[in-house]
């Protein structure tokens, strides 16, 4: 396995210091609930917080699955709480929200792979926040159609699911993942009428040929919305980074990829799934 390197002069910006208020801080550990954000000390916290988007992770934070990249917790998992999705919506209204991710381990422990909670949190937050954009960034739910359909019946704006990398690289990286199953998600999504999206993390060890071809399989499968960003070993007990892709590269990978079809793609170093989701949405809603 290669050695982690050193970050480049452009992966070097400060932590975010602007977070959630502490009372929004309470009233998430109140509900079990944490965001993404600043779980992940993602440095982009100000920039969404202002566009008032934020990433909740329901069903816990311990996954069933073993992604080696993945920093999430691989301990059994908890059982559901049935209070999250009203937990999950009281937060967001505190937090003056108007666009969620909803993001999620993957639970191959429950028959619906946590489908109904989901939706369940989809429904909470279109009550407590109306006109509220909610995006579902899903797990590939074991390839269940019909729980992808109960996802989707919530009413999702954006449908969201990522394959992470090239297919080449899924046995080391997603083993219990399988590339076609995304694939197949995403097409079943499109087809019953959602905006889908997918994210790809960068510097894994991929070729730019083999991220072209992925572009051209996502296409193929009725995705229209892309997100690129760069690969950051969340230990050096995880996956290495291979590489640093500099951002001029991130510029003509996004370049490349409207050329080809998308129609609203966020490409860059500090690029995560959930990075000016909104935007994006309305970008692919206006073409
Ligand atoms: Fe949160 Fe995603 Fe924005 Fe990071 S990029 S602050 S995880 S919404
Ligand atoms: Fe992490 Fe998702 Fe893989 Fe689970 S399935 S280990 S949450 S990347």
């Amino acid at each position: 396995m290669q050695r982690h390197q050193p970050k480049p002069p452009w992966l070097r910006r400060k932590l975010a210091s602007v977070g959630c208020s502490t009372k929004v801080q309470a009233s998430l550990a109140a509900g079990g609930l944490f965001t993404v954000c600043q779980e992940a000390q993602c440095p982009n916290q100000g920039e969404c917080y202002g566009r008032g988007e934020a990433t909740f992770l329901l069903l816990g934070p311990a996954c069933t699955r073993r992604c080696t990249f993945c920093a999430v917790s691989k301990v059994k998992p908890a059982p559901v709480d049935p209070q999250e999705p009203a937990h999950a919506a009281r937060a967001a209204a505190e937090m003056g929200l108007t666009y969620v991710v909803l993001t999620m381990v993957t639970r191959d422990d429950l028959p619906d792979g946590g489908a109904a909670q989901v939706a369940a949190t989809i429904e909470a937050l279109h009550q407590a926040l109306p006109g509220v954009g909610v995006e579902a960034l899903i797990s590939d739910l074991g390839g269940s159609e019909q729980d992808l359909a109960t996802v989707l019946a919530a009413g999702p704006v954006v449908l969201n699911h990522n394959l992470e990398t090239v297919p080449r690289l899924y046995p080391q990286l997603r083993p219990q993942a399988r590339y076609q199953r995304s694939l197949d998600l995403l097409q079943r999504a499109a087809n019953a009428g959602a905006l889908t999206k997918s994210g790809l993390m960068l510097g894994l060890g991929e070729t730019r040929d083999e991220l072209l071809a992925v572009f051209d399989d996502l296409l193929a499968h009725g995705c229209r919305v892309l997100t690129l960003g760069q690969y950051l070993a969340p230990s050096r007990e995880h996956f290495p980074v291979v590489s640093y892709v500099h951002p001029d590269e991130f510029a003509s990978l996004r370049e490349a990829a409207l050329a080809r079809g998308f129609v609203a793609v966020a490409s860059g170093p500090y690029v995560r799934s959930s990075y000016q989701a909104g935007e994006l949405w309305r970008q692919a809603t206006r073409s």
